[in-house]
């Protein structure tokens, strides 16, 4: 009893940052049918693409530090952004579809796959999904609520039922299309 308590406990802190920004597209998965809010692109918005990066969530403050010696305040806030296996860095947006890199450490330990867009002269990133890498084998990385047979990509509790949601990591079959 003590122990389930703990665990849920442990799931709502987890879950707290990112819960005012989970709550705000509700209803969603359980409810309704009705499909998530697309973000309107202004008139003038230039084309962006959609790449597909490898590598790893870092912390830009502390590799530009250790690379190339900037300046890094003793207790500084970390910056995630992505380092891909060729070395280049990314800034990650942080959304809906991207909150997981950032609120969960189990994300920042695991060799990744980002699919996403990036915007026209820029090194700014919004992902889309994420996939990990393990043993050289590709995996769908979600969270699942077994009660309500529901996947989520953002962290948190079940949508529907409000109770903890477990981080699943799935291989996908070898030869995947892109979508
Ligand atoms: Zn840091
Ligand atoms: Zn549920």
């Amino acid at each position: 009893m003590a122990a389930s308590s703990n665990t849920f406990r442990l799931y709502l802190l987890l879950a707290l940052p990112t819960l005012g920004l989970a709550m705000l597209p509700s209803a969603g998965l359980c409810a309704t049918n009705e499909p998530a809010p697309t973000a309107t692109q202004s008139a003038n918005a230039s084309p962006t693409r959609l790449i597909e990066l490898r590598g790893r969530v870092v912390c830009l403050a502390e590799e530009m530090s250790q690379r190339h010696g900037a300046s890094l305040p003793t207790g500084h806030e970390h910056l995630y952004g992505f380092k891909t296996s060729s070395g280049e860095y990314y800034t990650l947006l942080r959304t809906r579809f991207s909150e997981a890199l950032f609120a969960d450490a189990r994300f920042r330990e695991k060799e990744l796959l980002l699919r996403g867009r990036l915007f026209p002269k820029t090194q700014i990133f919004e992902t889309t999904t994420i996939r990990s890498i393990r043993d050289g084998v590709v995996c769908d990385l979600y969270y699942y609520c077994d009660i309500c047979d529901i996947q989520s990509i953002a962290p948190g509790l079940c949508e529907c039922c409000q109770g903890p949601t477990e981080l699943v990591e799935k291989p996908l079959p070898t030869e995947t299309k892109p979508n």
